[in-house]
């Protein structure tokens, strides 16, 4: 059967969460898997977050801040794999991920005229690549609305806590778990309560809660959801007249 009726974000789907849910690794795997292209988009305010940082801003300077990012280009470099992160040309890819950054960045996500800015670039994102697994906070309640999936991450603060712990030592460097956990919960507080792009469950998301699952887990239940789904979207496409 063939139609050429088409939905809006036919084969877009998001996955949103707190930080250490297991989002990242788990996307970027669902995605290679189903074969759709992948969009981290803390990658992006974290690019926003350097640009501030290097041209010497207070990153709590909401007027200053939302100007640099209103001129700033922040685009994926989709030729390569990862796709590497370039502001105004320049690869910030190494920066992303620096203590000062993820310090920073916070400051940038409660910016109304940065979220407005990454907004509508990540819609433009999606509709050059239609075909697309995407990754954030709001990617579900406000970016693509329409998805064709959506899945929100959840784990609990204290286990989120022990893999960033476990993760941290994994790669040699010191890490206090109640520490880590404070600042867990610190950032969840702010993440939810910000007025623009809150963190919230989408409607019609798949809750999945990771606490007790491993990251294979995950990431075979996702696929299995999009694929049935997808799947089931094709044929009533197929079946419309
Ligand atoms: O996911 P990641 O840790 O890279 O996100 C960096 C920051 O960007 C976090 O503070 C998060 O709240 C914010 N963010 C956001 N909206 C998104 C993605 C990330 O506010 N869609």
């Amino acid at each position: 059967m063939h139609s050429n009726h088409k939905q809006p974000d036919q084969r877009i789907v998001t996955i949103d969460g707190p930080a250490g849910a297991g989002k990242s690794s788990v996307s970027r795997e669902v995605a290679h898997r189903l074969g759709l292209d992948f969009l981290d988009t803390g990658a992006m305010y974290r690019a926003v977050a350097v640009a501030a940082l290097s041209a010497g801003l207070d990153t709590a300077d909401t007027d200053a801040v939302g100007e640099l990012a209103e001129g700033l280009e922040v685009r994926f470099d989709w030729t390569t794999d990862p796709p590497r992160m370039l502001v105004d040309g320049l690869d910030v890819t190494d920066r992303l991920r620096d203590a000062d950054t993820t310090a920073a960045v916070s400051d940038i996500a409660c910016n109304s005229r940065v979220r407005r800015v990454l907004v509508e670039a990540q819609r433009r994102i999606g509709r050059e690549h239609p075909n697309l697994l995407t990754e954030g906070r709001d990617q579900g309640s406000v970016v693509f609305t329409d998805a064709a999936v959506k899945f929100y991450l959840d784990a609990t603060p204290e286990e989120r806590a022990r893999r960033r712990t476990r993760q941290l030592q994994d790669a040699g460097k010191e890490a206090d778990e109640q520490q880590i956990l404070d600042a867990i919960i610190r950032r969840d507080e702010r993440d939810r309560s910000r007025e623009d792009g809150p963190l919230v469950c989408p409607d019609g998301a798949i809750v999945v809660d990771t606490s007790d699952m491993t990251q294979q887990q995950v990431v075979e239940l996702l696929t299995a959801k999009v694929q049935v789904e997808f799947a089931a979207r094709a044929q009533a496409a197929g079946d419309t007249p």
